[in-house]
């Protein structure tokens, strides 16, 4: 596979050459009417070192990974500290290279139900656009690289905890199998960021730390929201007609060819796309239902138009089965964003992407079929969503009345829902261990019990044994009528072993941000990452990484309770 060092790579910049822009390189705050961009170059960091890196991301685009294998490691011997040297620079801001032309997006965005007006990339930057050596195109872009004239009133920088939390996450995210951005590397930037972590008056001096994160665009919602906002209905169109051309190739096909980059496009062609970002959307809140992934702050202007996951912040997991965990404490009052409401929230910001369409569909047919696109979300997620939770059981849909009705297993599956809120049952850890259940009719009851013992967090109480026992006997009778090695397929297949739980990643941070800066101990970092990669198979990498949230995590901050301060 061919590998170009990153001072190699032919940069482009289609998306700069595309819209109009502010290029004034300005960095003030400030409202930027009829452009989608200002170009703005990072500001340069005190001390850039290379932290993280990921070599599989680094292999996708097909750029040369360094030498070490553990770059935050001051002590690892460097065969070429000069390349090593080289990518902390222009991933920490430092270095721009010939042909990048860094810019800050314009976007808007629902905040928590309210219309948030112009928001934009505050603190994160496009650094140019790259071809990977199987064609793939990817945007290559900084977090935490300094002001923009988006940053509104905060200082365009990151904290390592959170971008530890985003770069281990996204990869994490990508093993799982579930749509995301990437990550490429980590640089600490040897200065101070001040962060009052949970809004209580206690800022703190934390280090900094720069992302580089990967995407075929980091366009979203609130892009489109912006120019339907704005009433800038030829930018609208143009960004339209430019993300279906660019990332909707079996759509693109039927626009008819354009005079000029904004011309009227065809309502049908755009409730179409509408309906493709719509089943993307339901693929991915599918995939975060079948893994125990809570965002943690969907707003729309983090709704990537790829239906990636995208924006790490106050993300977490689900450790007990819980519908109403929210990780987010700035969401701890309304639990807008709590897990068991990510599907009807996903499709509410849907609603909000349609009417920030409208102005393109002005047909009444093209309406309805725009309005359909909400109807095909729900229908995709609930047949997925479906099909996932059978899968995690290891069954088979039954076909239901007519075959298109109600599953049979539905009130198996609800069943166990409700059973798992009902006292402190580990999500991950439950459906690992129902693979191992015995199914026989004459097992014992203690045997059952015993099998998904390491899954509950306290011992159970007596009704609760017995509605856990009655629902292990039913589901023992159906799975006897799936063939076993069918069954043991299904659920090895969508049930991780390996979860990046939220103690784990704060063991690592605390980890790196208490060891000497010039040395930082970057191996709990590297081991969730080794563990991160197989997260099906259980392996010698995830040993000591398996087990349930300890209880001193319990109520920690950072651990279960993380704040958008970031
Ligand atoms: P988020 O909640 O992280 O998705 O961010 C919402 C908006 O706030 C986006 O426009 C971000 O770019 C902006 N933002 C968040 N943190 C910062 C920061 N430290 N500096 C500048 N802008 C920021
Ligand atoms: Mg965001």
């Amino acid at each position: 596979m061919q590998r170009i060092p990153l001072d190699e790579i032919a940069w482009e910049d289609r998306f700069v050459r595309a819209f109009p822009g502010d290029r004034s390189e300005a960095r003030t705050s400030r409202q930027i009417i009829g452009a989608c961009y200002a170009t703005v170059a990072p500001t340069a960091v005190a001390d850039p070192r290379l932290l993280c890196w990921s070599p599989e991301a680094a292999q996708l685009i097909g750029v040369a990974s360094p030498k070490v294998a553990s770059p935050g490691d001051a002590a690892s011997a460097d065969p070429n500290p000069s390349y090593t040297a080289l990518i902390a620079e222009v991933l920490g801001g430092n270095r721009v290279l010939p042909g990048m032309r860094p810019y800050a997006a314009a976007y808007a965005g629902h905040q928590f139900g309210s219309f948030a007006g112009q928001l934009g990339d505050g603190r994160a930057m496009t650094l140019g656009e790259l071809v990977a050596p199987d064609g793939q195109r990817w945007d290559v872009q900084l977090k935490g690289a300094g002001p923009t004239p988006y940053s509104r009133r905060a200082d365009g920088r990151a904290v390592l905890r959170s971008s530890v939390r985003e770069f281990l996450c996204s990869e994490a995210m990508h093993h799982l199998g579930v749509p995301t951005t990437r990550a490429l590397g980590l640089v600490t930037t040897g200065e101070r960021v001040v962060r009052d972590m949970f809004y209580d008056g206690r800022p703190r001096a934390e280090p900094g730390a720069v992302v580089c994160r990967l995407a075929p665009t980091f366009i979203r919602f609130g892009t489109f929201e912006l120019l339907s906002w704005r009433e800038e209905l030829p930018l609208l169109r143009q960004l339209t007609r430019f993300v279906i051309e660019q990332h909707f190739p079996e759509l693109a096909r039927e626009l008819p060819p354009a005079e000029h980059a904004s011309a009227p496009l065809p309502g049908a062609v755009v409730a179409a796309w509408f309906g493709e970002i719509c089943r993307r959307t339901a693929v991915m809140v599918t995939h975060w239902m079948r893994v125990g992934f809570v965002h943690g702050v969907m707003n729309t202007d983090n709704m990537s138009i790829l239906g990636l996951t995208i924006d790490y912040g106050p993300y977490g997991w689900l450790d007990p089965f819980d519908p109403d965990f929210t990780p987010n404490t700035t969401d701890a009052s309304t639990g807008r964003y709590r897990f068991g409401m990510q599907p009807g929230v996903a499709q509410w910001n849907l609603a909000q992407l349609a009417r920030a369409l409208l102005p393109l569909c002005e047909a009444a047919a093209d309406r309805e079929a725009l309005a359909a696109g909400l109807e095909l979300y729900r229908a995709t997620f609930q047949r997925q969503y479906g099909d996932t939770l059978l899968a995690k059981l290891g069954l088979a849909r039954a076909p239901g009345v007519h075959g298109a009705g109600p599953a049979l297993d539905e009130p198996l599956v609800n069943d166990l829902l409700a059973l798992l809120a009902a006292e402190e049952t580990d999500f991950t850890l439950w459906f690992r261990c129902l693979a191992n259940l015995p199914l026989a009719d004459d097992c014992a009851d203690d045997v059952l019990l015993a099998t998904m013992a390491p899954a509950a967090y306290a011992a159970l109480s007596a009704g609760h044994r017995a509605a856990v026992l009655g629902w292990l006997r039913r589901y023992a009778a159906r799975a006897r009528t799936e063939p076993p090695e069918e069954r043991a397929a299904r659920m090895a297949a969508v049930n991780p072993v390996f979860i990046l739980r939220n103690y784990l990643v704060h063991q690592a941070i605390e980890q790196a941000e208490k060891s000497d800066p010039a040395r930082p101990d970057t191996s709990f970092i590297e081991r969730l990452l080794r563990a991160a990669r197989a997260p099906y198979h259980e392996g010698p990498e995830h040993d000591g990484l398996l087990g349930q949230r300890p209880p001193w995590a319990r109520d920690k901050p950072g651990c279960s309770a993380l704040s958008c301060s970031s």
